[in-house]
């Protein structure tokens, strides 16, 4: 009787990893399709200045339209493509459609658009870590470096090898800026601020979803804020959902914002209304 409880126990564990085993496999095959069929696309989420209200940079996120599946996360689909190495080739058309937009926003809505994209760990480590290639784009498009802003995760930095501080110190020299994402949840050493021209870091919505006058949470924001700043970086609040948590991470002096509160990611024809409405109290001098 146990001896034949203990081999159900294991052919049905078994079988539950042949599940997983079989749906990463099948994602993973349908990612390459993806590639080919042009499956995805970019969705941009507005960054707001603050102190002004002006909108003049945005991320752009994936999206993976599946024509059966529908709509697939990036949380589901990029864990994925960093283990199969794909995201290298995705990491590539972000990039490429990211650099093209910004292009079409510099002319359109503001001569200092910039784009921030999510670059992933592995894309660093791969040995294709594709500067060149990227460089070539942006001059290709006559588009100068701070139209793109890299976001990068604090594990890269602390574990960078010397070919990952290399193509940080390119990306600083040509003006690409860098951001860190995701800011607060992983590390508490700090001293890879002052060792890397960072420009920007993003607190991390998980330190913005609690934050109330008098919150802990609302003191850790003004300490990473006032510790940025004297570090000359650029602070931006992620997942900003409430007035109220606009109001206190304007008075702690948070330098951007982004957040359902303004907006969700956007499709490029729906940005540019937003756009639109939002900064026509706004005449841009310098257009
Ligand atoms: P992330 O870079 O930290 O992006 C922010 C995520 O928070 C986005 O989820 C965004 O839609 C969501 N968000 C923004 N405002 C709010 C808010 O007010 N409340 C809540 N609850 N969520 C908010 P998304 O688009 O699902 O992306 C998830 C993650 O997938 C990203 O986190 C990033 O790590 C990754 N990702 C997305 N696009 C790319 C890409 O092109 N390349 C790479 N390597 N990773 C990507
Ligand atoms: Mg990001
Ligand atoms: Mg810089
Ligand atoms: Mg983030």
């Amino acid at each position: 009787q146990a001896k034949l409880q203990g081999r159900n126990r294991h052919s049905y564990f078994t079988s539950d990893m042949q599940v997983a085993a079989q749906n990463r496999l099948q994602l993973t095959n349908e990612l390459r399709v993806a590639i080919e069929e042009k499956q995805f696309s970019l969705v941009y989420q507005p960054i707001v200045e603050l102190s002004t209200g002006f909108i003049h940079k945005a991320e752009a996120l994936i999206r993976w339209q599946h024509p059966k599946r529908g709509a697939i996360s990036p949380i589901e689909f990029i864990p994925i493509a960093e283990i199969t190495g794909l995201i290298v080739e995705i990491g590539d058309w972000v990039f490429y459609e990211a650099c093209n937009q910004v292009k079409c926003w510099r002319n359109i809505l503001a001569h200092n658009f910039q784009i921030s994209i999510n670059k992933s760990p592995v894309q660093f480590t791969h040995k294709r870590q594709g500067f060149k290639e990227w460089f070539d784009f942006l001059r290709e498009l006559d588009l100068p470096g701070e139209s793109i802003v890299i976001e990068i995760t604090e594990g890269l930095v602390l574990n960078a090898d010397a070919s990952i501080k290399n193509l940080l110190m390119k990306y600083s020299e040509a003006n690409i800026g860098i951001s860190l994402d995701d800011f607060g949840t992983g590390y508490s050493s700090l001293t890879y601020l002052k060792k890397y021209d960072i420009d920007y870091i993003k607190i991390d919505r998980s330190f913005i979803s609690n934050i109330s006058s008098g919150s802990e949470d609302l003191t850790l924001c003004e300490t990473m804020i006032e510790m940025a700043h004297k570090l000359g970086i650029k602070v931006i609040a992620e997942g900003i959902e409430t007035e109220e948590q606009l109001e206190l991470l304007i008075s702690a002096g948070c330098d951007y914002g982004q957040g359902y509160w303004f907006s969700k990611p956007l499709a490029p024809k729906e940005f540019e209304n937003y756009f639109m409405k939002r900064n026509k109290n706004f005449i841009d001098s310098t257009h």
